[in-house]
């Protein structure tokens, strides 16, 4: 007989934020994010924000910090792959000025 590799995904409410680590609340922006995660990647390509960081760009994100640098909150939504269809072209100079940094 044929097995069938099951996945045991419980939900997709189990998923954790790949930005923050807060709980997902759906697929936004090709990804399975938090809600707050969500709003925040739309303001700010919506918005065009620049951010600066007052660190070394190197914040950690989680759920409780993830409001105190924007600019590496944004990085890392970028990181983990949150896209805007359409947007890459007209905010093209906010991604150009993006520094990638490296999840480990
Ligand atoms: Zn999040
Ligand atoms: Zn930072």
């Amino acid at each position: 007989s044929l097995q069938v590799m099951e996945y045991t995904y419980d939900d997709d409410l189990e998923e954790l934020c790949p930005v923050c680590g807060d709980k997902v609340s759906g697929y936004h922006y090709g990804l399975l994010t938090c809600e707050s995660c969500k709003g925040f990647f739309k303001r700010t390509v919506q918005n065009n924000k620049r951010y600066t960081c007052a660190e070394n760009q190197e914040c950690k994100i989680d759920k409780t910090q993830r409001k105190r640098c924007p600019f590496c909150r944004f990085q890392k939504c970028l990181n983990v792959g949150m896209r805007l269809e359409g947007t890459l072209q007209t905010h093209s100079a906010l991604f150009r000025n993006a520094t990638f940094i490296t999840i480990k």
